[in-house]
């Protein structure tokens, strides 16, 4: 992964043709684990002498608890009336402090009589604290939670508990924030699209006329796989597996085209390992009903389209695939140590040596050379092919650099122990599985049955949605522009950039006092702060002119009326865009991650920049017409999160260049070790259908999250006069990001996958880990979202 978004997007489901948002929501009734809480709670009992002592007094004042209590907080409401909600002169704080006492108290000292009480200031201090929000950031909140107990449950409950049966019977997940961002968007995009007369609008009516595709059937898979049937011997295989390689089906193995990563002049070739059909390894390798029960529906669904595309004996072939990618699975590297991988520069001759039997001069020759394409489409390519492809790992050449290096070394013994026809069945498989997506409605339904047992979606989505999505995919950057035009609002740009440069004053700051950064290295860090550039909304050059990618207009001219066909002259052009580009000198502005209709933002470790898409700048993460308090919390966030990937555990490998080098001393080293040891820790404790977070997996992006929130909220506090209720609004808006419900099995598959932590655990991590969010919420220490003082982790 050379980007690093905001939330992730799993593998396209074909089928839904849409983005998931990875984050997850509302995993089981608390989400926490038992082991989390009881260290939290052990923590909580260390430190409640305060709260005890309004206890103590309560009790021995003779009064019924319930009585003073109910007074007390009678006293408090007067002067909530006056005070809080007028908020001119305070907000009740010291009332919402002794409620929240009382809370925490009668929920954790154990006497019935108390419990009451504590119920009360519950839901007292829920009342107080949401009066002055806004409607629309009151509605998802839960008065039944306290805030310092979960907060995200305070901000999300209500809309989760509205929202957990109501997921789209197409979709695994809903997330609030994103979903609404997104639905704008395709209210907008629908309609251009059905008048659109340039690619998209081709792509758009060929994929709506249904009864055109249908009638199709399998026919348009055919060219290819005669190109599978072809295969006669290993050099023919090899020749086969290049030619879906230039089409953008990966067999066996992966590669790419993408920057040096030590060398910002320099772009090279890599070699790197596949992915498999089901989302994760352990799907193929761990021992459990569950996910026997995947592989088991796995192999029923190739056996079915299979027998869709016409083969004699479909179960045997499926067996074939089935045992061929649990051996490939196996032999992959893990996702941290993937992760943490930035490829090892080697020769051909070094690639050949570490897998012998593949023939890698047949397949770099065929992979470089221009053939004309299977279907008869538009080729894409270069008259005279990629010879600097051929010529990389070799004298003069551009590098080559293989990464998962023990993958490969494993592969040779797979490729030598499986047959050919074993080979061949993978090909088709992997053809019929991307395909599918574009062909008639008997291979979707198929795919749809696959992705109910993986994700639990339970039906495939109606045809209009499908096809904006699919359109918005294949033809990106056409799309992107039309949304830059006819629909992005431009004075969110200038708003947006110097919302950065607020936060990045904010971070420059910290860099000067960081007490576990030595000396030496702060001038460093500070020219690689000050280095990293900003592209809001579109694209733009250096000097801020809008500087729009070649492939947004390449794609005219070339589509008709066949929808698979169409799909694979885009995939062609992004191929022979990726083998062109290692000749080009690299473009450290070139826009990264996605396209400007993308509802996410970017980091580039390489690049040292952000990419700020035109589809996140809008309400509910950005909007003049909101407060401060809202857009800090919301797209401030956000802006802080991809700029503290600069400094994450990966980022910060890098120097203001964007180049692989160790530019911080050992002592520097050292001290953001154990920071982030702390942080993946605590992500450590948090599980989830009986799956605990990965900390390490998901260390950069909870990193990246807990810089996020600091740096945003320092912007927002320099920025103007804030009154406690700002302040909490803050909070607020930012929790409500991360309000999310998904389906079991989607929850399941994203903690195994996704690196970015359930939305849940990274409110919880990122707040929890934050002092002036437990100052604000006047939470008592010990409390559940206020570990005492000297406990929290500390990095950024
Ligand atoms: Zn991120």
């Amino acid at each position: 992964p050379k980007v690093t978004g905001m939330v992730s997007h799993p593998p396209l489901l074909g089928t839904q043709g849409q983005p998931l948002y990875g984050a997850a929501g509302a995993r089981g009734r608390k989400g926490v684990s038992s082991a989390a809480r009881r260290r939290l709670y052990a923590l909580s009992f260390a430190c409640v002498a305060a709260c005890c002592v309004i206890y103590v007094a309560v009790a021995s004042q003779g009064v019924a608890v319930e009585r003073r209590a109910v007074e007390l907080l009678g006293e408090g409401m007067d002067k909530i009336d006056a005070k809080y909600l007028t908020a001119e002169t305070g907000d009740g704080s010291d009332l919402i402090k002794k409620l929240q006492q009382m809370w925490f108290v009668g929920a954790h000292g154990g006497k019935p009589e108390m419990k009451a009480v504590s119920d009360e200031a519950r839901e007292l201090v829920a009342q107080l604290v949401v009066a002055p929000f806004p409607e629309e950031v009151k509605k998802p909140i839960s008065g039944k939670t306290n805030p310092c107990d979960d907060f995200y449950e305070f901000a999300c409950g209500s809309w989760t508990e509205e929202n957990r049966h109501k997921i789209p019977a197409y979709k695994s997940s809903v997330g609030l924030a994103w979903n609404q961002a997104s639905h704008r968007i395709r209210d907008s995009m629908e309609e251009l699209f059905k008048t659109d007369e340039g690619p998209v609008g081709t792509y758009y009516k060929a994929c709506m006329d249904l009864d055109h595709v249908n009638k199709q059937g399998a026919e348009p898979l055919k060219p290819w796989l005669a190109v599978v049937d072809g295969i006669t011997d290993k050099k023919s295989l090899v020749k086969a597996v290049a030619t879906f390689n230039k089409n953008n089906i990966d067999n066996l193995f992966s590669w790419y085209v993408g920057r040096d990563p030590t060398d910002d002049e320099t772009r090279a070739f890599f070699l790197t390992q596949s992915a498999v059909t089901l989302p994760d390894k352990t799907y193929y390798t761990e021992d459990s009903d569950e996910m026997k029960g995947h592989r088991a529906k796995l192999q029923e669904s190739i056996g079915h389209l299979f027998g869709l595309i016409g083969r004699e004996k479909p179960e045997e072939e499926a067996e074939l695939v089935m045992k061929l990618e649990t051996d490939i699975a196996t032999a992959l590297d893990d996702r941290v140590v993937s992760r943490g991988d930035h490829g090892t520069v080697v020769t051909w001759e070094k690639v050949q040596e570490t897998t012998p039997d593949w023939l890698w001069q047949e397949w770099l020759e065929e992979l470089t050379s221009c053939s004309d394409s299977p279907d008869g489409g538009a080729s894409m390519c270069p008259e005279g092919g990629h010879p600097a492809v051929l010529a990389t790992g070799k004298e003069g050449g551009k590098p080559l650099l293989m990464e998962n290096v023990a993958f490969f070394k494993k592969l040779g013994p797979i490729i030598k122990t499986h047959t050919t026809e074993a080979v061949q069945a993978l090909m088709r498989w992997k053809l019929v599985h991307s395909a599918g997506p574009s062909l008639s409605e008997e291979f979707l339904d198929s795919l749809v049955h696959l992705q109910k047992d993986i994700y639990g979606i339970q039906q495939k989505s109606p045809r209009p949605r499908k096809c904006y999505y699919s359109t918005l995919d294949t033809t990106a950057w056409p799309a992107a522009k039309l949304y830059a035009d006819k629909v992005f609002h431009r004075p969110n740009m200038a708003a947006t950039s110097a919302m950065l440069e607020e936060i990045r004053t904010q971070f420059a700051a910290e860099l000067k006092v960081e007490g576990w950064m030595a000396d030496e290295d702060r001038e460093a860090a500070e020219d690689k702060l000050h280095k990293m550039f900003f592209q809001v909304g579109v694209p733009t050059d250096a000097e801020g002119k809008e500087d729009w990618p070649e492939k947004t207009t390449a794609l005219e001219g070339l589509l008709g009326h066949e929808l698979y066909p169409n799909e694979m002259i885009g995939d062609r052009l992004q191929i022979q865009e990726g083998l062109r580009d290692l000749t080009r000198k690299p473009d450290r502005r070139k826009w990264g991650g996605s396209t400007p209709t993308a509802v996410n933002a970017f980091y580039g470790p390489t690049n040292n920049g952000l990419w700020i898409p035109a589809g996140i700048l809008q309400s509910p993460f950005f909007d003049v017409r909101n407060s401060d308090a809202r857009n800090y919390g919301c797209i401030g966030a956000v802006l802080g999160h991809e700029m503290s990937h600069g400094f994450d555990d990966n980022g910060r490998q890098y120097n203001a260049r964007g180049e692989l080098q160790d530019w911080w001393s050992p002592s520097t080293v050292k001290g953001f070790e154990k920071g982030s040891e702390c942080i993946a820790s605590v992500f450590d404790s948090y599980s989830i259908k009986g799956r605990h977070v990965q900390g390490k997996l998901t260390l950069g992006e909870d990193i990246a999250d807990s810089g996020g929130i600091k740096f945003a909220y320092k912007a927002f506090e320099a920025s103007g006069e804030r009154s406690p209720a700002d302040r909490r609004l803050f909070f607020t808006a930012f929790a409500q990001t991360w309000c999310e419900v998904d389906r079991k099995k989607s929850a399941a598959t994203s903690v195994l996958t996704d690196e970015h932590a359930p939305g849940k655990f990274r409110v919880l991590g990122a707040l929890t880990q934050f002092r002036p969010f437990a100052e604000t919420w006047q939470c008592p220490q010990g409390s559940p979202m206020a570990p005492k003082d000297g406990t929290r982790c500390h990095l950024w």
